[in-house]
């Protein structure tokens, strides 16, 4: 099991070049990345690349679930989450996925335009403060916030320079409200 790599949506695991885009992967410029967490494996009778669910059993959400979400959008008070993957709970979520983090809940500190914590493609850790009528998300933890966050203009991985998250590729310099293990997040905790 510890070969197993457990890979986040937009992790890029291949390129065209090797491989096909299989199940639970697309294709981008010649990359193949994950559109889903779970683990990847190379389908190798089809040359496909594919990234199998961590596992089918459904469980729902609750209020104090500490999940992982992919920011989809990021509006002038909130943004829209979809619950990805609940801690400690491998299986697939049942139900309704659309979470909702409120500017509010976003820091300790004051937030005024959630712009400049978040961006889509992010994969947060939040906390589930809410769960019916809607699924409402907190990140104001240390521990909470953004694990893993793309460059906004050339979609590489962010890493920390300093106090700052750099891309590796065009050197473009952004900020998140990150988690406090951003870039050492141990995968197999999930
Ligand atoms: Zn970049």
């Amino acid at each position: 099991m510890s070969n197993d790599k457990i890979v986040l949506p937009g992790d890029r695991v291949s390129t065209s070049e090797e491989l096909l885009p299989g199940d639970g992967t697309f294709e981008e410029d010649g990359i193949i990345l994950a559109s889903r967490i779970g683990i990847y494996i190379v389908d190798e009778k089809h040359k496909k690349a594919v990234v199998k669910p961590l596992t089918s059993i459904p469980v729902e959400l609750r209020r104090g679930d500490i999940v992982l979400a992919n920011v989809q959008s990021v509006r002038s008070n909130m943004i829209i989450a979809q619950v990805i993957h609940v801690i400690g709970k491998n299986r697939a979520i049942s139900g309704d996925t659309n979470g909702t983090l409120r500017v509010s809940e976003i820091s300790t500190g004051y937030v005024k335009d959630p712009a400049t914590e978040f961006s889509p493609g992010d994969v947060i850790r939040a906390k589930v403060t809410q769960v019916k009528p809607s699924i409402q998300l907190a990140t104001k933890d240390r521990d909470l916030g953004v694990i893993k966050a793309v460059c906004s203009k050339c979609r590489h991985p962010l890493s920390w320079k300093g106090n700052k998250l750099e891309c590796s590729n065009c050197f473009n310099k952004e900020r998140r409200k990150t988690a406090d293990d951003y870039g050492n997040y141990d995968l197999h905790k999930l």
